[in-house]
């Protein structure tokens, strides 16, 4: 069998993380032995062959990964829609000796894509047929393979739950609408933000939920009132009664009304206008959404996504069908490519055949859950209880280090206990709290504003309660009537929740439904793939170290910076892996001094041949000895003065800022399985006590039982952490080479 040779391109709309995507693709293609071109200026590119085709080596990825857009360029080709066109392009492939394709780009550049897969081997007779390249080149690269890896900010591919883009898309309208918020609620007034989808509501909807703003258009789902213009200036009006100094209402792009009229933001202006008879202001956020630097989940998600790529190529057979590369419950995994875009396609059809229905079943249950969730948040006072319902009084408190998203997760939790007929209570400080009686109704608009906004506004602690709190927790119990308890937060507070449910036996009052929500940026909580807090201590950690890399290169210099983490490595992989640290150091893994000699003997030989940043991320309990000064008086000691060392330990601003977009809807949609759960446990003779997470793909309930099993007790930490298996893809992409490179080297 002769040997794979790849070519990667990006197509179509760019998106960030194209070039985490390439840098991957084409790392893990030179690791593996195998060559590899990038084609510029997409398809057009392919077709234009010359210069535009280049074979690429590892350093012509490096420096990369943090910028927006793509570096090899992306463009809409007329000519490639023709067979001429493709026809050429399989020339240039062909004489390349290239016979595998990695496309990123959307449903319009996978399409192409395999069109010209099927087209291939006809398209190989006519070359040989016009003399263009010989019988056996053609035999010779029979097939090609396709894999698509998604890049589009729209999040609209069926088949995966991200796009590469989509996440960083969100970080800047909720950035714009959190700015847009704080002028509007001065003024009083009301703001129209249109933002970019095409035939997905995807941003739109997950904006609106991340920033709590009043009303939202999306394509699948038009309002299903012929006056819905009335029913919006209506629930306006009452939410200005109710208290609400700014009213945003977020418009997809694609929007419509039931008939499929397009509705634009001016129409909705005038219309506010007139009714309110106040000023009214739109926004069209436009390609701002597109720009700006990867957010740390883009860059990982683009890296993992081309390792993939690359990983699925070497398996394939020349009979199988084109793949994409795609993100189903936290994991990476391959689909059929053309079933997705098909799917994709149907998505758009039937919205165009105005059959909303089928538009939101195609869409996935999650977005359906997460438009009725929305409806819920927005409302400016809950729905009347149902005669007859059952009366529950709940309580929802924080425990643990502040995470962003605790606030989130709060609101959510009020809004959608109120709306269903429920007493809801805030307990301050965590278990202290409980055990002093520091408890408090809460109304509708006592949690406006909190969706945006880090830190804990109920206040928390780390307190775990134990032998005379038990007697004062009843009591508290008892008298506020608390009958089920959300606790959102960390494992301090997972560890009062399973004592309360161990003290059942001894204290009635203990027999009520409790639940916890996974909220610490550590990422250390058991049953939960990812809990709320870590996206947006990621993003902190890697806007940091782009901080910090740049003031680097101007010096040669290697800094050593300190992550937060506790025992657990979450933070100080992913975001060595979105900054390219060419070295993190992790609690599970230890350090022993024959790894330090083996890193120091690394930057030197980076720094001799011409090397001007050394970044390296530490855990900031990865070790007891070496700790992140001895570590930067060993490097410094040993720098033959071919480099300086400076130390940054980023310290608590990794547990504040607003939430990230992710985080924000995380909580939100946690916080809406949680009030489900007490309220259905709240009925039973014996709740149960459980917590809660996402794991690979569901949303998984744990009984409290579980826990000590669960958690490594000396390190605190869950006994098993998917993301372990990362560490492969990180150490490949920051080696200063490929390793057979560096074996044949030594
Ligand atoms: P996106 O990939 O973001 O959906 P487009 O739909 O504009 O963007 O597609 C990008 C490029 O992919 C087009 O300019 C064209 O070169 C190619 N392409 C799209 N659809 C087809 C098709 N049906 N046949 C051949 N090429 C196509």
């Amino acid at each position: 069998m002769t040997k794979k040779c790849i070519a990667v391109l990006t197509s179509g709309g760019d998106a960030p993380g194209m070039n985490a995507a390439a840098r991957a693709v084409v790392r893990t293609a030179l690791e593996r032995g195998i060559r590899v071109f990038a084609v510029y200026e997409g398809y057009q590119g392919l077709i234009e062959g010359d210069t535009y085709i280049r074979e690429m080596n590892w350093d012509s990825v490096g420096g990369i990964l943090g910028l927006g857009g793509t570096i090899i360029g992306t463009a809409r080709s007329d000519g490639f829609r023709t067979r001429e066109g493709r026809r050429i392009a399989a020339r240039n492939l062909v004489e390349r000796e290239v016979d595998s394709l990695v496309v990123v780009g959307g449903d319009g550049s996978l399409t192409g894509a395999n069109l010209f897969r099927q087209e291939w081997p006809s398209l190989l007779t006519d070359l040989v047929e016009l003399g263009e390249i010989t019988a056996e080149a053609a035999a010779q690269r029979a097939n090609l393979f396709i894999v698509g890896l998604v890049g589009s900010i729209d999040n609209d591919m069926h088949g995966t739950s991200m796009t590469i883009g989509a996440d960083t898309a969100l970080h800047r309208i909720t950035e714009a609408i959190d700015a847009i918020a704080s002028t509007a609620a001065s003024h009083q007034r009301t703001f129209v933000v249109k933002v970019m989808g095409r035939n997905c509501g995807y941003l739109a909807l997950m904006a609106a939920l991340a920033t709590g703003a009043e009303w939202v258009l999306i394509p699948e789902n038009p309002p299903e009132w012929d006056n819905w213009e009335e029913k919006m200036v209506a629930d306006l009006r009452r939410g200005r009664q109710a208290g609400r100094r700014d009213s945003i209402v977020v418009i997809a792009e694609g929007a419509r009304d039931k008939h499929g009229n397009p509705i634009g933001s001016s129409y909705i202006q005038k219309f506010l206008e007139e009714e309110l008879r106040e000023e009214v202001r739109v926004t069209v956020l436009g390609h701002v959404q597109r720009g700006g630097a990867p957010s740390a989940f883009d860059r990982n998600l683009g890296t993992m996504m081309g390792y993939e790529a690359v990983q699925t190529v070497l398996a394939a057979q020349p009979e199988d069908e084109s793949q994409m590369i795609a993100l189903r419950g936290n994991r990476i995994t391959t689909a059929p490519l053309m079933k997705c875009v098909e799917q994709t396609r149907a998505i758009a059809a039937a919205i165009d055949a105005h059959d909303y229905e089928r538009a939101m079943t195609l869409r996935g249950d999650s977005f359906r859950e997460t438009f009725r969730t929305l409806r819920t948040l927005l409302r400016s006072l809950p729905h009347a209880p149902t005669p007859g319902q059952k009366h529950l009084r709940l309580a929802v408190m924080n425990c643990g280090a502040p995470a962003p998203g605790m606030n989130t997760a709060v609101r959510a939790a009020v809004r959608l206990g109120l709306d269903r007929g429920h007493t809801i209570l805030g307990i301050a400080n965590g278990f202290k709290g409980l055990i002093d009686g520091e408890v408090q109704e809460m109304d509708w608009m006592s949690v406006n504003g909190w969706a945006a906004t880090g830190g804990s506004n109920l206040g928390t602690s780390r307190e775990v309660p134990s032998g005379r709190d038990f007697y004062a927790i009843a009591r508290t119990l008892e008298k506020y009537g608390i009958q089920g308890i959300l606790m959102v937060g960390g494992l301090s507070g997972y560890q009062g929740a399973y004592q309360l449910f161990r003290e059942r036996e001894n204290y009635p009052a203990f027999n009520i439904p409790i639940i916890c929500l996974p909220a610490s940026i550590n990422n250390n909580l058991p049953g939960s793939d990812l809990s709320v807090g870590a996206d947006t201590a990621l993003n902190v950690i890697v806007e940091a170290v782009d901080k910090i890399k740049q003031a680097a290169v101007a010096q040669r210099r290697c800094y050593l910076v300190e992550v937060m983490g506790r025992k657990c490595g979450y933070l100080a992989l992913m975001s060595g892996l979105a900054t390219g640290a060419e070295r993190v150091y992790l609690h599970e893994e230890g350090i022993c001094l024959s790894d330090l000699v083996n890193d120091v003997e690394q930057l030197r030989l980076g720094f001799e041949h011409g090397k001007r940043l050394g970044l390296m991320i530490r855990n900031e309990e990865a070790h007891q000895v070496y700790s992140t000064n001895v570590l930067c008086a060993i490097f410094e000691a040993e720098s033959s003065d071919l480099f300086e060392v400076r130390q940054s330990i980023l310290g608590h601003i990794q547990q504040g800022g607003n939430p990230s977009p992710f985080d924000r809807i995380q909580a939100t949609r946690f916080a809406a399985r949680c009030i489900d759960f007490l309220i259905e446990q709240a009925q039973l003779a014996e709740p149960a006590g459980s917590f809660m997470g996402l794991e690979a793909g569901g949303l998984n309930l744990h009984s409290l039982e579980e826990l000590p099993k669960l958690v490594d007790k000396e390190n605190q930490r869950p006994k098993r952490q998917w993301w372990m298996d990362v560490r492969t893809i990180a150490k490949l992409m920051s080696q200063p080479m490929p390793s057979w490179q560096i074996e044949q080297g030594k």
